[in-house]
């Protein structure tokens, strides 16, 4: 399992925004997502609220599934 280089806590997922075909690597406790095709660390991530603020969505409208654990 991989760890959060940003908090260092929570596990990386993968995760499908299947509305926007994304897929992102986030950590399942602080919510910080890396595109999935960078190595997460702790000066490239961005939060996913913010990422669906850019999209303008909420969580709520925009569901997202986990692939696997990373
Ligand atoms: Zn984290």
């Amino acid at each position: 399992m991989s760890v959060c280089p940003r908090c260092r806590q929570g596990p990386l997922e993968l995760v499908r925004v299947s509305r926007y075909e994304l897929t992102v690597k986030k950590c399942d406790e602080c919510d910080a997502v890396w595109a999935a095709t960078s190595a997460p660390s702790r000066e490239t991530f961005v939060q996913f609220q913010l990422l669906l603020d850019i999209l303008g969505e909420t969580e709520l409208d925009t569901p997202y599934e986990v692939i696997e654990q990373l």
